[in-house]
């Protein structure tokens, strides 16, 4: 199939630095080609002093928005007309998309998140969740599944600066939701041992997997049977922790889904269009 370049293509362009290892391109030009959408995704590589003049772009290119990435996610709101709930609690947007001459802002990562809990048949308004990490992508699944109807969420993380940025969220995150959140720190086993026991969901949102046999959590004893496991991480699409979290029967879903369903929601928000997910999810997998 090609894409059908013409005098009223439009573009999305995404704005990141580095921005030439996403994903995101292949998986937004398969989807414009199979809804024939008339745009095309372009990736270009933003530096921080580049931002002002790429956001004009949108303008000046009459594009129908973009997604932007580290490291412009926080620093972009500065520029936009308008955002939702999720990027002020979360402190970042991922998306743009220009409308009657402004820019408004959205957030998909933790929509993405959300989203793919409900495609595995996952409940988790009400529930209790267990998260690892406290950095971009643990922020914004921790605020969207607050302001989603979780009912407690139990992060961990090593002390420093992201444990004391998110000391912080967490009085916005009690302000604005229902949410009752805790921050322990990570190496304290027997709070992690027991908010994993009272979670129905356990999340890596640590970079912790990314190489072979690298595990967040020492006690595997912890990954019992039904418990459901997340790993935001996608390369390797079976972490190590997943590996054991399987071999335990506890329920396992890796990071493709946030990444797909965060795809999802932006190409619905610039095309008005649903993304056949069910035919970019084997494109993502096989993707290196
Ligand atoms: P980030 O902002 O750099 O945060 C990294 C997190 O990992 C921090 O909480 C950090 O803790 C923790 N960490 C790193 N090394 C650690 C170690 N040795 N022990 C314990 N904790 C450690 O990165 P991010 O953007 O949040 O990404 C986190 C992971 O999510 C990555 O693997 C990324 O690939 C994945 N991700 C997936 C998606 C998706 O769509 N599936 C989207 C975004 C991110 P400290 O604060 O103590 O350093």
């Amino acid at each position: 199939m090609e894409t059908q370049i013409n005098g009223t293509t439009q573009l999305v362009g995404f704005f990141a630095y580095p921005a030439k290892h996403s994903l995101s391109p292949k998986m937004q030009s398969l989807a414009m080609q199979l809804t024939n959408t008339d745009a095309i995704y372009l990736a270009f590589e933003i530096k921080e002093e580049q931002l002002d003049a790429a956001i004009q772009s949108i303008f000046t290119f009459d594009m129908l928005g973009a997604n932007i990435s580290m490291p412009h996610k926080t620093a972009v709101l500065q520029y936009l007309d308008g955002y939702t709930t999720s990027c002020s609690l979360i402190g970042a947007a991922n998306t743009i998309v220009k409308r009657d001459q402004q820019l408004f802002g959205y957030n998909t990562d933790g929509i993405g998140f959300t989203r793919s809990l409900q495609a595995a048949g996952i409940t988790y308004k009400e529930k209790t969740m267990t998260i690892l990490g406290a950095g971009g992508a643990a922020t914004a699944m921790v605020c969207q599944a607050a302001l989603e109807g979780v009912k407690t969420i139990h992060i961990f993380n090593r002390q420093g600066s992201r444990f004391e940025l998110m000391k912080e969220k967490i009085k916005e995150i009690q302000q604005q939701t229902t949410c009752k959140v805790t921050l322990t720190d990570i190496y304290d086993e027997k709070s992690l041992q027991e908010a994993i026991y009272y979670s129905e969901i356990l999340v890596n949102a640590t970079s912790v997997g990314m190489q072979k046999k690298d595990c967040p959590i020492n006690d595997l004893s912890v990954l019992r049977k039904g418990l459901v496991v997340y790993d935001a991480i996608y390369q390797p699409q079976e972490t190590y922790l997943l590996k054991q979290a399987k071999k335990n029967q506890a329920i396992t879903i890796n990071g493709i889904g946030m990444l797909l369903y965060q795809g999802a929601a932006s190409f619905e928000l610039w095309t008005h269009k649903k993304m056949p997910v069910e035919r970019i999810q084997p494109m993502l997998e096989e993707s290196k």
